[in-house]
């Protein structure tokens, strides 16, 4: 028979991770770039007091355990503050992406039947239009004091500051099963309404303590940590509740994420670790380059949301000493599921053969499993040959969509709708999303090898690869380059270039120079813009 444990049954509470950085690193500094002045510095210890006048005004409003409270903010102390005092108080924080069309940002608010909605003042625009279509939003909050407070036509807001000023900072968090739904995120419905992935307490705390480990971002009180991703995407992949875990100092950018002002913050506060996608460290980089700067206090940078170019990964690593660490995740993984690390026996190799195992997305982290299954659902070898759906199950995995009745789940395992190899080492590397896949005279392409071969061209900033339909082939490959500024490269350049870094029947049919690529809301090329556009047919 088995025999019970005996340690004590404490939850894992999201109000448990500000209330230990208090205890222990309560002098531990916070700075946030805010949306208006300068630069604003508090520590974890006042974050906590502040959290509690929140947590007590949300009371005082009348909202209770369950309760939605949604925010459209930049990531600064006081969306911190209502990350710890709406989920501490057993309510649901959901971040809304501003950059969703509005059509969206509406039926996601309703669809979480947000009672509250926090914003910052650069949003007014954007919440005078979509008030009317909330109903069932009672308060609309601003992130401000009342000096910076917007006035929008037509709603009636609050101020932030005048909210909490009269409620004290001593609050008592409540106690609940930590299987509790603490945070909601939507993905970005490319197709179809955007779906709400529900976090558990006990999910994002496992997976914030995981965001500390050596091999995933190494968070510690040795660490100031700059998370560039926004907090309304995956919440910011847990960062902001890992930093507070690890003790790590915490550097927040506010509105301004283009590459000087990033760079100006990291070298002014002296950031250690970063995280973001990777058009965001392409334009650090460019800046960098262009004004022949360095690094002096950046040891490594956390990048995912889609695949980071060999290329760029080598100019961190080889001209500036930042390390990379590229990860995997979705929505529905809470936040980072796999990551790339150098293993001693990989630090043999050449800097090229480094890089391209950087380049791929990594091992599992405990706490998730992955395997990769054929369009029948048999398991596939780990070979790294052999690719397949990935598919992904754990303690952090979404079971279920919020109120959706249907389960996603095939055997217990959540499919991905990404394509990928897995090797004998579990190193996994996305080849595609399953429908950027091009499908030529009956054998694949993947659009992420296409793209990274042609970004290691030196005058191209940024390249996307769409299938597009062709007679004899059913599919071919179709190019697009955005060229770096003051630099010239034609068709037949790129074409020759990438004729000797891939297959023949690889090389595209055609390229296209634009003078920016779309992109989404989390920073990724929109690749159904393009193909909307430009997916006709060859000839
Ligand atoms: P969306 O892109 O639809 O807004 P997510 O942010 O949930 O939604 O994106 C998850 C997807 O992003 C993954 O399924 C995968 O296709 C892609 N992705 C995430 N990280 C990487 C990576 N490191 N390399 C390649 N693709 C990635």
């Amino acid at each position: 028979m088995l025999q019970p444990g005996l340690m004590m049954d404490r939850p894992l509470l999201i109000s448990g991770i500000i209330e230990h950085a208090a205890a222990q690193f309560g002098d531990v500094e916070v700075v946030s770039r805010e949306t208006h002045g300068p630069l604003f510095r508090y520590t974890y210890a006042q974050c906590a007091a502040r959290s509690h006048k929140l947590a007590n005004a949300l009371k005082g409003l009348g909202l209770e355990a369950g309760s939605a409270v949604g925010s459209i903010a930049w990531n600064n102390h006081r969306h911190l503050e209502a990350y710890f005092a709406v989920s501490g108080s057993g309510m649901v924080m959901h971040t809304c992406n501003p950059r969703l069309q509005a059509q969206q940002l509406i039926y996601i608010i309703n669809h979480a039947e947000d009672a509250m909605m926090l914003f910052d003042s650069t949003f007014a625009p954007l919440i005078k239009g979509i008030a009317p279509y909330c109903p069932k939003v009672k308060s609309w909050v601003c992130l401000s004091d009342a000096a910076n407070m917007p006035v929008i036509d037509g709603v009636s807001t609050l101020c932030y500051e005048d909210l909490i000023a009269p409620h004290s900072e001593q609050f008592d968090w409540p106690e609940f099963d930590e299987r509790s739904g603490a945070a909601l995120c939507y993905t970005s419905g490319t197709t179809g309404n955007p779906k709400g992935a529900l976090y558990s307490h006990r999910a994002i705390v496992i997976n914030a303590m995981s965001g500390c480990l050596p091999g995933i971002l190494s968070l510690s009180p040795s660490d100031t940590i700059l998370p560039v991703v926004p907090m309304f995407h995956i919440n910011a992949w847990c960062i902001p509740y890992a930093a507070p875990i690890g003790g790590a100092r915490l550097v927040l950018p506010g509105p301004r994420l283009d590459g000087a002002s990033l760079y100006e913050l990291m070298e002014g506060e002296r950031v250690t670790v970063s995280a973001g996608v990777p058009t965001i460290w392409l334009a650090l980089m460019q800046h960098v380059e262009e004004h022949g700067l360095r690094f002096s206090t950046m040891k490594r940078t956390g990048v995912g949301g889609s695949a980071m170019p060999a290329a760029l990964i080598a100019k961190f690593v080889d001209n500036y000493g930042v390390e990379v660490r590229h990860g995997w995740g979705m929505t529905e993984t809470t936040a980072v599921a796999t990551m790339s690390c150098l293993s001693p026996k990989n630090r043999e190799l050449s800097a090229t053969e480094q890089h391209a195992v950087i380049a791929r997305q990594g091992k599992s982290v405990f706490g998730t499993e992955i395997k990769i299954v054929d369009e029948y659902g048999a398991t596939l070898p780990r070979d790294g040959v052999a690719q397949g759906e990935l598919m992904v199950r754990g303690q952090w995995i979404v079971r279920s969509y919020y109120k959706v009745e249907a389960s996603p789940l095939v055997d217990g395992w959540f499919p991905t709708g990404d394509i990928a190899t897995i090797d004998a080492h579990g190193v996994m590397q996305i080849r595609d999303r399953a429908k950027d896949v091009i499908k030529t005279g009956g054998e694949w392409i993947s659009s992420i090898d296409l793209e990274n071969a042609a970004v290691g061209h030196p005058a191209v900033a940024m390249a996307a690869v769409i299938g597009v339909k062709h007679p004899k082939w059913d599919e071919r490959p179709l190019l697009f380059i955005v060229r770096k500024p003051g630099k010239t490269v034609e068709r037949e350049e790129i074409l020759a270039f990438l004729t000797e870094r891939v297959a023949k029947w690889w090389v595209p049919d055609d390229v296209i120079f634009l003078d920016a690529l779309p992109v989404g809301g989390t920073g990724k090329v929109q690749k159904n813009d393009l193909r909307k556009q430009y997916g006709g047919v060859f000839s």
